[in-house]
């Protein structure tokens, strides 16, 4: 499976499918057939290039909200995995770090 979007078009010359990059699909655009060569132009107001141009602008943005997805999951998984200290006075500091963060314990007024 391929990660970048795509469509599947059908030539009108010589009826053989074949897939482009779903950012290739927008109107005006020309594709050309990789069996027979022949250049394929989108037109919106077809409703079979209407809803192809459609299918490949969903692909697109599905593919853009895995991506925002994926760097979403990454940024939270780099927050809690902080590798451990590997010797024992880099952990004290660190802890000592931690508790300072912490803000000062209450002292009741006499
Ligand atoms: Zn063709």
């Amino acid at each position: 499976m391929s990660a970048l979007p795509h469509a599947s078009l059908l030539c009108p010359n010589c009826y053989q499918d074949f897939r482009v990059a779903a950012w290739r699909v927008l109107p005006g655009a020309e594709i050309g057939c990789p069996h027979c060569h022949q250049i394929m132009r989108f037109d919106a107001s077809k409703p079979e290039h209407r809803h192809t141009i459609d299918r490949a602008r969903a692909a697109r943005k599905k593919q853009r909200e895995r991506i925002e997805n994926h760097k979403s999951l990454l940024t939270a998984r780099a927050e809690v995995s902080r590798p451990m200290p590997e010797d024992l006075e880099e952990l004290v500091r660190r802890l000592r770090e931690l508790l300072a963060m912490d803000p000062p314990p209450e002292r009741r007024r006499g």
